[in-house]
């Protein structure tokens, strides 16, 4: 595996085309494009990874992930009523079929279904709450405490706020949101800055390769039948528009964030964490989905 790893990591820092790193979040637009990190944990609780595996960088969606799970303990299966849970084939941040389809977000992986399930975890809550509780849980599921929210890049996320606060709004309108939409905002922001490493976010996501259990630390985080779902979601709506495709070149359970990293599941093998800021035309990491299509080819570890 660690040879593994080494030869993807020369590949990579080889690429000259690294795609466009996000701009819209000026924090994030200040990263180094060329930095990489690969992270593969075991269920046995190894860990092998190369590159800049330890550096954080800000998680963005991949935190939707934790978001969507924390949010199925706390509520069940009535998170479904405001979130569906279909590929949405629009941009991460598109309006077009909220209003088509009466404010309710396609999937709870694109902005405004993560929106949506802020809105329904906060239940009265205040919002430094509900985020002590997010961070709480990433905290538990990585067997980490030391991971914590960029506070730098929420502020930042705040100051070019339109389109989500649009979003948002728009949802509010058909009666969708309960909270006020500053403070579910508030909470989104910060869940999106948590800031990880390539290894930290590998081991996050190990109780989706277990059937819902750590089994490095034995922790049970879910049920079996829950990561199932989970992992059914990530394939289908984990990137996007860019879905299909990652699906077919990848062809794991995965989410992106803009942040530049992608957290995949490999059931019963491995959970994976790449990271490579420089985005696609989708906003997925470029050669990020590289790295991993050349790890799936080394190691089978393609569901398909
Ligand atoms: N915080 C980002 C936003 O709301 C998340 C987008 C992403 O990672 O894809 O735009």
């Amino acid at each position: 595996m660690q040879n593994i790893l080494n030869d993807i990591a020369e590949t990579i820092q080889a690429q000259k085309q690294r795609g466009v790193v996000a701009d819209y979040i000026p924090e994030l637009a200040a990263i180094d494009p060329k930095q990489f990190g690969i992270a593969v944990a075991l269920p046995t609780g190894e860990i092998y990874s190369a590159g800049c595996a330890q550096q954080l960088f800000s998680i963005q969606s991949i935190s939707k992930v934790f978001s969507l799970t924390l949010a199925l303990g706390k509520i069940g299966d009535a998170i479904w009523q405001n979130v569906g849970r279909e590929p949405s084939g629009d941009p991460f941040n598109s309006i077009v079929q909220l209003e088509k389809e009466h404010g309710k977000p396609r999937n709870p992986f694109i902005n405004a279904g993560a929106i949506a399930v802020v809105d329904a975890i906060m239940m009265g809550h205040e919002p430094k709450e509900i985020l002590a509780e997010i961070l709480q849980f990433v905290r538990y599921i990585a067997n980490d405490s030391s991971i914590a929210i960029d506070e730098k890049v929420a502020l930042s996320e705040l100051a070019t706020a339109h389109r989500n606060t649009s979003l948002a709004h728009f949802m509010a309108s058909f009666g969708r949101i309960e909270h006020a939409i500053e403070k579910v905002l508030g909470v989104y922001y910060h869940q999106c800055s948590i800031s990880m490493s390539c290894e930290q976010l590998a081991k996050a996501g190990l109780f989706l390769v277990s059937e819902g259990v750590n089994q490095s630390t034995g922790r049970r985080v879910v049920s079996a039948h829950r990561a199932r779902r989970i992992n059914s979601l990530m394939m289908m709506c984990g990137h996007y528009d860019g879905s299909g495709e990652f699906a077919y070149r990848v062809g794991l359970p995965g989410k992106s964030g803009v942040g530049g990293g992608i957290l995949a599941i490999a059931p019963n093998n491995a959970s994976i964490a790449v990271w490579s800021p420089g985005l696609d035309k989708l906003g997925n990491s470029m050669l990020g989905t590289i790295a991993l299509e050349m790890l799936v080819q080394r190691t089978g570890w393609s569901v398909f």
